[in-house]
């Protein structure tokens, strides 16, 4: 059914020990763990475009020994199944070893394309790095995962995939709110799918310990499977090394920047949650801007320091890669000036993306031929920074209202008060008649107007997962009505189309989600 492989177990050292419990495990990149059993699994949901890239058939997704598979029950000819050491800095403090506490590796799959995918439980029982935890996941939180991994592919966001949702049957106790009063509620098991799952922290962790064969063992295997260009380019190791830490650089600021467009905020930005190929990973307590607001965070657990709010993730992405640059620098190879100056590529990707890309989502233009374009086109969107923070007015909408926008009346929609409206009409007026004007130059004929409304409804998406819409399916899911869940899916399939019919789910955020929790405010508690 699926061609399976495993680089990672086969080529890298592992645990000799085959037992689950919890411990400090040294000198190996993983341990075999077996997946607890699970009572009744039950297929909930699964992505037709990940199951067609590995070339499985729907029979075949739907079959009794899938099913066994993904819930962690039984395993497909060629699976093995690991769990990987990492570590990690969170919340800015050092942490040590974390390790896939609850997430466990199938094997590789080898798709048609000749690609290479790792398949991996999240939720499928203990493995020795789940510390004092049980290794489960619920409900709420693998919906979260699944339709947020699968929403952010098709806004063209880098991210880990999602493969399947399996209910477990079994109940698994969560305290939601950390307030002393846990409740039991459904488990169940993502299948993820990315090219590797390898994060800063497994770097982290060897360099922690000083264990440099393994570091290097590990850039070694990274940069030969996932970095192949860079391989064929550089034969001297630390030229490998550096090339390889820019790349990783620039690809976590072209991430970065694509989270600032729609809006993403991950919410719990520690190393171990950085992947090595600049994708999304780890979809815990993230949110989605409603109202454009920098200091904005969903994660509760955050909310005192807000240290990975929405404006802060530039900054926090480039902190977290100079933490991965300080543990290449514990090889004595490369100086931490020269990794330093490596690192510049982040800052260098970043501030190219993320012009731009707001130039685009404001649908300016720098090649129209004027001298001051650019200048221009910095004065207005700076400007309108600078008022879009002043009120609540939703990112999302307001953006898609741009492209169309003939009068600043078309904005009002994107307000969330009334009063602010009126209160900031006469400001917003003054900034429109600016920019149609830029507009209305730097696109004289009817084509080059087409040809902007087309750009920019292809990068200011009309769906977003809204945190309220992702609860509502959560609640019905929880009362045993899954067909909101599917429909939601199947809207974020396409979220630059207009889709006639589903505009409710374009919607402002209601009054009753401002503060309810899972809404705009979520924890750890997953
Ligand atoms: P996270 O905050 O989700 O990135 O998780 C940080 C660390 O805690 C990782 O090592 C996870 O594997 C581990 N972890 C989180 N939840 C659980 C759980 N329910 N059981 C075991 N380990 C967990
Ligand atoms: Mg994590």
């Amino acid at each position: 059914m699926l061609s399976l492989t495993n680089r990672f177990l086969n080529t890298l050292p592992g645990d000799p020990n085959p037992n689950n419990h919890s411990r400090q495990v040294h000198g190996a990149f993983w341990s075999r763990v077996t997946p607890a059993r699970v009572a009744a699994p039950s297929l909930l949901l699964h992505s037709p475009e990940v199951a067609a890239v590995l070339g499985l058939s729907d029979a075949q997704m739907h079959s009794p020994e899938m099913l066994a598979a993904l819930s962690g029950n039984g395993l497909l000819p060629g699976m093995e199944t690991y769990a990987t050491a990492y570590a990690g800095h969170q919340f800015g403090n050092w942490a040590g070893q974390l390790g896939d506490g609850r997430a466990i590796l199938l094997g590789e799959a080898v798709a048609p394309s000749g690609e290479h995918f790792e398949l991996q439980l999240k939720g499928a029982g203990p493995t020795p790095y789940s510390r004092r935890a049980d290794g489960r996941a619920v409900l709420r939180s693998s919906i979260r995962e699944f339709l947020c991994s699968e929403s952010m592919h098709h806004l063209g966001v880098p991210t880990t995939r999602a493969l399947s949702l399996v209910l477990t049957g079994d109940q698994v106790e969560r305290d939601m709110f950390y307030d002393g009063n846990p409740e039991l509620e459904p488990g169940a098991i993502v299948c993820r799918v990315a090219p590797t799952f390898i994060r800063f922290g497994h770097f982290e962790l060897f360099a922690s310990r000083g264990e440099h064969a393994l570091l290097r063992q590990l850039i070694d295997f990274t940069i030969t499977h996932y970095f192949p260009a860079i391989a064929a380019q550089h034969a001297d190791a630390t030229e490998r090394m550096l090339a390889w830490y820019a790349d990783v650089c620039s690809r976590t600021a072209r991430l970065i920047a694509q989270w600032m467009r729609v809006g993403f905020v991950h919410g719990v930005m520690n190393t171990d949650n950085m992947s090595i190929l600049g994708l999304t990973i780890d979809y815990g307590p993230y949110g989605w801007v409603d109202n454009f607001d920098p200091g904005w965070t969903p994660n509760t657990t955050d909310a005192g320091g807000k240290r990975y709010a929405f404006g802060r993730q530039p900054g926090i992405a480039q902190w977290n890669l100079a933490r991965l640059g300080d543990a290449l620098a514990t090889l004595g190879t490369a100086t931490p000036e020269v990794l330093a100056d490596a690192l510049e590529a982040y800052e260098r990707t970043y501030a190219g993306e993320v012009n731009r890309i707001f130039r685009d989502k404001f649908g300016l233009r720098d090649d129209a031929g004027h001298a001051s374009d650019a200048s221009e086109n910095e004065a207005t969107i700076d400007a309108a920074f600078a008022l879009l923070v002043q009120h609540e007015i939703d990112m999302t909408i307001f953006f898609r209202a741009l492209a169309t926008a003939v009068a600043v009346d078309d904005l009002h929609p994107a307000f969330y008060s009334e009063r602010e409206w009126q209160d900031a009409r006469a400001a917003w007026q003054v900034w429109f008649d600016g920019y149609a004007a830029l507009v209305a130059r730097q696109h004289a004929s009817p084509k080059q107007r087409a040809a902007r409304v087309a750009r920019m409804n292809a990068v200011n998406p009309k769906y977003v997962l809204r945190n309220y819409l992702a609860q509502q399916v959560i609640d019905s899911a929880h009362a045993g009505d899954y067909a909101p869940l599917a429909e939601l899916l199947d809207v974020m399939r396409k979220p630059y189309d207009e889709q006639p019919g589903r505009e409710r789910f374009a919607e402002k955020r209601p009054d009753w989600a401002r503060t309810k929790a899972g809404c705009s405010m979520l924890s750890c508690s997953s």
